[in-house]
């Protein structure tokens, strides 16, 4: 990181240079480095902010002598007004938006040609964002869903069309702020400008409320919004459905709606990622034998062969069984853990049977003890 440039030097002024002089360089900087000229340039941003920074200063009555004698010093301490105290452009546009002219007409440093840039951070306020949990079943993920959902949103008041004025009357320039959204309030050094209490901000003030909306310009209306889930979507990811959600000020964009994915326990299936987990129990004769049985997926059943001599536990995988993958084509694969039901009750035949087996079982070549078993199948 370089070292801080010279306020005089990023302006490109004299040290003696005439406040009309600093005001002119800096115009002339802001409008070669302004993000509207520039869309995307992070050196020209950069070259924005730091002209802000110096105009800040230099433009300043106060802190321009404070600079002189202390340079960057006089504001290493981030104190308000102080240099390097703009985080991003809204910060520029608002602290300069009374010099630039914004709302307020006539000339500024931007004059008619950025006059909308200028006005950014002024502008006729955003709705608010909406959120709605959608609950889904695996099957649903699986597919795909369309869901239709009642929406209860803020939507522009019908009798005054949002402006919140009865109608027939009008918005009023506000006589506490002159309709600049801001006062300024001295602190010791610094002048510090705060939202205007009576307007909040907007400049503005009813000369009547409506009488529908009582002066908030909203309304509260229902709306069926259509939201398409892709495939594969899983838990916590996020929908957004653009302009879904309440309405702005009059002029301002409407806020979004974002849908956030939870997903519903399944009796069968676990999810893992694109795959999906199932346990399926078999029988003693069948894990012994080996057997082909059908399997339940999602999408209907498809026939499995497991060989003789599957010991319990053992993990197969249907390849392409599984869900599909948000972002990309292809799916998961469906794993398949096989266990062994004991059966609770067994039938007089089937225990002679079985006690039949056990005694070959114990008879076989190199059979081993019980405790031999155990040893064997835990390594030893
Ligand atoms: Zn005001
Ligand atoms: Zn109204």
């Amino acid at each position: 990181m370089s070292q801080k440039r010279d306020f005089y030097d990023v302006l490109g002024v004299q040290r003696n240079a005439s406040q009309d002089e600093i005001k002119k360089a800096y115009r002339k900087l802001a409008l070669q480095h302004h993000p509207d000229r520039n869309q995307g340039d992070d050196e020209a941003e950069a070259k924005f902010k730091e002209a802000a920074e110096a105009y800040d200063v230099l433009g300043d009555a106060e802190k321009r002598p404070q600079y002189d004698q202390f340079g960057h010093a006089a504001f290493s301490q981030g104190g308000v007004g102080g240099a390097g105290r703009f985080t991003n452009l809204e910060d520029i546009f608002s602290a300069f938006g009374d010099i630039f002219g914004a709302g307020g007409g006539g000339g500024g440093i931007f004059g008619d040609l950025f006059g909308g840039g200028a006005r950014r951070s002024r502008g006729p306020a955003r709705g608010r964002d909406l959120k709605i949990v959608l609950d889904l079943t695996l099957e649903e993920i699986d597919e795909g869903v369309e869901r239709t959902i009642s929406l209860k949103q803020h939507d522009h008041c019908k009798a005054c069309e949002g402006s919140g004025a009865l109608p027939g009357t009008s918005r009023v320039t506000c006589a506490t702020c002159g309709g600049r959204g801001q006062v300024h309030q001295s602190q010791g050094f610094f002048t510090m400008a705060t939202t205007c209490p009576a307007c909040r901000g907007a400049g503005q003030t009813l000369e009547s409320p409506c009488e529908t909306c009582h002066g908030s310009g909203k309304e509260v209306s229902k709306k069926d919004i259509t939201i398409r889930v892709p495939g594969g979507i899983e838990e916590g990811m996020r929908i957004r459905v653009e302009g879904a959600g309440d309405a702005g000020d009059p002029g301002g964009p409407r806020g979004d709606l974002y849908c956030v994915i939870r997903e519903r326990d399944h009796k069968m299936f676990q999810r893992s990622g694109p795959d999906v987990m199932t346990e399926i129990p078999f029988s003693f004769g069948q894990l012994a034998l080996g057997d082909k049985v059908e399997i339940p997926t999602l999408r209907g059943r498809v026939e499995m062969s497991i060989p003789s001599g599957t010991q319990s536990g053992k993990v197969f995988r249907l390849r392409g069984q599984g869900l599909p993958h948000v972002q990309a084509s292809g799916r998961g694969d469906q794993l398949v853990r096989v266990f062994i039901e004991v059966p609770k009750k067994v039938t007089r035949e089937q225990r002679e049977l079985l006690e039949e087996f056990e005694r070959l079982e114990s008879e076989k070549p190199g059979a081993k003890s019980f405790f031999d078993k155990i040893a064997s199948y835990f390594g030893g």
